[in-house]
């Protein structure tokens, strides 16, 4: 479970449409929440699959949490994973290696 700023943020992530499975394909989807990353982005309904990172949510003015963007591929990199050619563990594929390496931290 990932928390989010608001009610509407986290109506909007967590919505599941009966109509469309994808959500670019839905006109009601609004945001993107990629929880590998943490980057919560705009979608853009252009036929496509194209987001715009945001950094405040538009709904209640508040900072988003940092991408992890970066971090991911540094510890792709540490465990000697090339996110391009390998497969990435099915940790990396939602916020549980987050959750990890917190807890790592935390000792
Ligand atoms: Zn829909
Ligand atoms: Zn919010």
């Amino acid at each position: 479970m990932t928390d989010h700023c608001c009610d509407m943020m986290r109506d909007q992530v967590e919505a599941v449409c009966d109509r469309h499975d994808d959500p670019f394909a839905c006109p009601d989807a609004l945001i993107r929440f990629s929880a590998e990353f943490r980057e919560y982005g705009l979608i853009i309904h252009d036929g496509g699959t194209s987001s715009v990172t945001i950094t405040f949510c538009p709904w209640c003015g508040r900072r988003l949490p940092e991408s992890q963007r970066d971090r991911w591929f540094d510890e792709m990199e540490r465990r000697g994973i090339d996110p391009w050619e390998d497969e990435v563990p099915a940790e990396f594929e939602d916020g549980r290696w987050l959750a990890s390496l917190t807890q790592e931290q935390r000792g």
